[in-house]
């Protein structure tokens, strides 16, 4: 698969975010004593971005051949307590011995893996497989559950299916309304934005829902500039409003929904100007916005993490889900609801295994058919696959107690950055037995490690993911990794021989595991069985589900009827109740967070590119320039800023398009991590990164 002929090119896939822009990537000519990696070049044809590409694509080849780059496995020397380099054969002999040994001590489920929504579809799956059969433990999860995974409980719900968009990314252009929800699409996805300048050159609106007034709100024909942690009583002071001007779609909600008239008696109290003391949206853009909605002759409703990454995450959705059904904007061409994912393999990650909840073809792990199947597949009795174990962050947090995880496998992950109240989770993995990384730089939380196994990046490997629309995409290999490191299969495979199932449980090529992956997932919601690596490569990319190989791939979701079993969507009448941690008098603003142009998620990747690291050198602190004069802060200022859990310091960035009663920091960096809440969704399991109270003084 691999092509390094010099000078040559490979079309493949960016390493970051779930747009999963299409590159392609030429070999550099061979000269003596010539050092270039290769370079990025457009690749027009592939649809999804049709050759755009954002700053962090265009530079991601850095990574290939970093100086930090790990090439030999490292174990924690017992009496320097430094890591040390040794040779893979120790490494894995130390792991499979740690892991045994406290099978043997503390029981299955005291062995634990945490796995990643970056992570290909191939690696997700055989990390599933590796932990029911080869562990047989039950404590497996990944940090996509702090990313989609309330949108996903919604739109399960709701329609019975979670594909973030169930429709192609184009379409957003040929709608006629768009809202976006919580997403800053412009700074976050760049190629992505085009579809809005699109839009809003066809004369059609957008409304943008956000605290920030973002590139993307600036762009808004309509910017709702709403409290943190209200989303849900504007959304239902929208339905309220849409009620209130004659533009429920009647007929829409009696042939194709149920539920309808439990949401109606509950937005009965949320009328525009009660709406606006909870939300601080002025109650007649609160009518306009209805407006907008109801006229629309089709509209989509996007939510991303600024409306999901809630303590009531997932009843956020439902609610803008209500906003959809109610105008009869879904289950048509160019109408619906869908999730901007984040992460680069944010769907296919929450599809394949690696998921406390779930076996392959995003099918539950309680479900006895499914059990079956997927047994058969495996080769093993039902009965031994262990049920659902915890979620990512409650698992975390009993690291190292006494019916927790004792010894734990990471794998693409680094949750000291990305996890909530992370001076906690760092505490509880200091807490470990024992402790393994694979990473192919030395993250944050790989520095605290027992062994940390040097593993293959993006396009030194090949692989499948699906992107945000639900297509799965090949992500070819273009070059050759550097000598020393090993793919996360090949660790995997290594790691099962020495605990006993013995060769051939995890495979270590990936289209044979695809192959696999594909036969496990025959029959569930997410079917990929007429999928293959040839088929992806002719087609630039095949829809989920795809049963048969004849089968076209399925772009367009719901058209005739919803996945729920009887056809129809769901309303869902669920009540606001707030953020879990409001202001107070110690802590008297909100603090939100997010994404910024130059990095991505824990930013381990990106913050070690030298020109993303030049464009955004460190974290921030972004308030209105009015609280600033009231804080008596000056722009540039280092400020302390104090939560329940921690406090960080950072310089002040004033800003007039954050709300006066709202701070912001971007998460890239170790600091608004250890500040964030993690109070849970008691559904999807998602900790409410996007408010909490705070504090901020001149440091
Ligand atoms: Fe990569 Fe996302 Fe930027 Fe596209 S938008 S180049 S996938 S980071």
């Amino acid at each position: 698969m691999a092509d390094t002929t010099t000078g040559s090119t490979v079309d493949t896939h960016c390493p970051y975010c779930s747009l999963q822009c299409g590159m392609r990537l030429r070999a550099p000519e061979s000269r003596r004593g010539s050092r270039r990696g290769p370079e990025v070049e457009t690749w027009p044809e592939f649809p999804t971005n049709r050759g755009g590409l954002c700053r962090k694509g265009w530079s991601s080849v850095e990574l290939l051949g970093h100086r930090e780059r790990l090439t030999t496995p490292l174990a924690r020397d017992p009496d320097t307590g430094e890591l040390a380099p040794t040779d893979w054969d120790d490494a894995l002999d130390r792991v499979a011995t740690a892991l045994r040994t406290t099978q043997e001590t503390h029981g299955r489920d005291a062995v634990g893996l945490f796995g990643g929504g970056g992570l290909t579809n191939e690696k997700a799956y055989a990390l599933g497989k590796f932990a029911r059969v080869a562990l047989r433990t039950s404590a497996i999860d990944y940090n996509g559950r702090w990313c989609m995974s309330s949108a996903a409980t919604a739109g399960q719900l709701a329609f019975g299916l979670d594909r973030g968009l169930p429709f192609p990314l184009a379409d957003l252009a040929e709608t006629n309304l768009l809202v976006l929800v919580g997403s800053n699409l412009s700074e976050t996805m760049p190629p992505a934005a085009r579809h809005l300048t699109t839009l809003l050159d066809r004369g059609r609106p957008l409304i943008v829902i956000d605290p920030r007034r973002t590139p993307t709100a600036e762009r808004a024909t309509l910017h709702l500039q709403l409290v943190p942690g209200t989303d849900l009583a504007l959304a239902h002071g929208i339905v309220h409003s849409l009620l209130a001007q004659g533009y429920v779609d009647q007929d829409f909600v009696e042939r194709r929904t149920t539920g309808f008239d439990d949401v109606r008696r509950l937005v009965a109290s949320y009328w525009p100007e009660h709406v606006e003391r909870i939300t601080g949206v002025a109650a007649p853009d609160i009518t306009r916005a209805a407006r907008m909605i109801g006229e629309a002759s089709t509209a989509m409703v996007l939510t991303a993490r600024g409306a999901e990454q809630h303590a009531t995450g997932t009843d956020n959705v439902l609610a803008w889900i209500n906003v959809a059904l109610a105008a009869g904007h879904a289950g048509r061409t160019y109408a619906g609801y869908g999730c901007l994912t984040g992460q680069g393999n944010g769907q296919g990650g929450r599809e394949h295994g690696q998921k406390a909840d779930q076996l392959p073809g995003y099918r539950r792990i309680d479900d006895e058919d499914a059990r079956r199947h997927v047994a058969a597949v495996w080769g093993v009795d039902p009965d031994t696959i262990p049920g659902p174990g915890r979620s990512a962050y409650e698992m975390l947090d009993a690291l190292g107690t006494d019916d927790g995880v004792r010894s734990l496998l990471v794998f693409g992950s680094n949750p000291i950055v990305s996890a909530p109240n992370a001076s906690h989770v760092a505490e509880r993995l200091d807490a470990l037995d024992f402790l393994c990384v694979a990473d192919f730089v030395l993250s944050e939380t790989a520095a605290r490690a027992d062994v940390v196994l040097p593993v293959t990046q993006w396009a030194e490997e090949t692989g499948t993911l699906t992107n945000l629309e639900g297509r799965v995409i090949l992500r070819r290999k273009a070059v050759d990794p550097p000598a020393g490191v090993r793919s996360d299969l090949d660790v995997l495979a290594a790691l099962s021989e020495r605990l006993g199932p013995g060769g051939g449980l995890i495979g270590t090529d990936p289209e044979e595991v695809f192959a696999e992956l594909g036969r496990a997932s025959a029959g569930g919601p997410a079917d990929y069985s007429g999928v293959d690596y040839d088929r992806i490569t002719r087609e630039q990319g095949v829809f989920w589900p795809c049963p048969a190989p004849d089968h076209p791939g399925t772009p367009r979701l719901f058209l005739d009827r919803f996945a729920t079993p009887d056809g129809r969507a769901r309303f869902h009448a669920v009540d606001h109740r707030g953020p879990a941690e409001p202001p107070c008098a110690d802590y008297p603003l909100h603090l939100t967070t997010g994404r910024i142009l130059a990095h991505y998620q824990s930013g381990a990747q990106t913050r070690r590119v030298r020109e993303l690291a030049e464009a955004a050198p460190e974290k921030f602190v972004e308030l209105h320039p009015m609280t600033a004069e009231r804080l008596d802060i000056y722009d540039t200022q280092r400020v302390r800023i104090t939560t329940r859990r921690a406090a960080t310091i950072a310089p002040a960035r004033l800003s007039p398009h954050v709300r006066p009663d709202t701070v912001f920091m971007p998460f890239h960096w170790v600091g608004a991590n250890l500040l964030t809440n993690d109070a849970l969704d008691p559904r999807s399991r998602m900790p409410e990164f996007k408010v909490c109270a705070a504090r901020v003084e001149p440091a």
